[in-house]
């Protein structure tokens, strides 16, 4: 069996040659900024079933706790796959992997995000369960946001945000690009006006990657630890923010899926929030 994948720009391309021994959902808060959305998934492979099929240039390294150094494209901001100090891969499997592995459980459910539910049958673990090798670690739950505004930042602290206009629509998608994008199965974002949003801190770290042929994508993210960070787009005067890197409660939630045609076969939606193939024109 062989699983192959590739970043958002194509610069990174790897597959593995076994299925995974174990998946889960990471709902903690730094899985949740480095794929701007409201979790992450990742897959668990022995060294002797992964290969790189490109060049490893493009990938910069952070180190997001003592356990733990992530890895992402430097040119597109995919999380890509790192070795942990266990010894196993992890892979971000999201846009990148098509097929494979359900995830087995929900980790970190303790401290999942404000604006998101998790919902079906799958285990909750309230932090790293036991075959993980992995220590607890202690997270301060987001705060609610003062003076109507809420705060954003990457993992690193370098780049923070404030936005101060509330959000028009949040919503899952799915699609091809987001997934791949955001290495997750849906990007979580919001969508408020362009003039909502004021970077604090850090703005010329940020990094974007547009795909070449589409007429809006754009990645945006921070260059030192690679998490994803708002878009402006003064075409259509709005801004988008990915989920995962706000560190106050916006008190809405997500709406909607959309594009579930193009939905990994490795996830299932188990809430029952209303699903769109594509996005509604309204
Ligand atoms: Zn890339
Ligand atoms: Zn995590
Ligand atoms: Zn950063």
């Amino acid at each position: 069996m062989k699983n192959q994948a590739s970043c958002l720009c194509g610069s990174l391309q790897w597959e593995i040659t076994a299925e995974p021994f174990n998946a889960f959902n990471c709902h903690c808060k730094l899985c949740r900024k480095a794929h701007g959305s409201a979790f992450a998934t990742y897959w668990f492979v022995k060294p002797e079933q992964f290969n790189w099929l490109s060049g490893t240039d493009t990938i910069v390294r952070y180190r997001s706790s003592h356990l733990l150094t992530r890895s992402f494209c430097g040119v597109c901001g995919s999380v890509v796959p790192y070795p942990s100090e266990q010894g196993n891969h992890w892979l971000a499997p999201g846009g990148c992997h098509e097929d494979g592995k359900k995830s087995d459980c929900h980790v970190f459910a303790a401290h999942s995000a404000p604006w998101y539910d998790i919902t079906g049958d799958l285990p909750q673990h309230d932090d790293y369960p036991e075959f993980t090798g992995m220590q607890r670690v202690e997270e301060k739950p987001l705060e609610p946001g003062s003076e109507g505004i809420v705060r954003g930042s990457c993992m690193c602290g370098a780049v923070k945000f404030h936005i101060s206009e509330p959000f028009k629509l949040v919503q899952n998608c799915h699609c091809h690009r987001c997934r791949k994008a955001r290495s997750a199965a849906h990007a979580t974002n919001g969508f408020t006006s362009i003039d909502g949003v004021k970077f604090v801190q850090g703005e010329d770290n940020l990094g974007n990657y547009k795909v070449p042929d589409a007429k809006y994508f754009m990645q945006v993210f921070c260059k030192t630890c690679g998490s994803k960070m708002p878009r402006l787009d003064p075409g259509r005067g709005i801004a988008v923010i990915p989920f995962g890197a706000l560190d106050d409660d916006p008190h809405v939630k997500p709406a909607r899926h959309i594009y579930v045609g193009d939905m990994a076969k490795w996830y299932e939606i188990t809430d029952d929030l209303p699903v769109f193939r594509e996005e509604p024109t309204s």
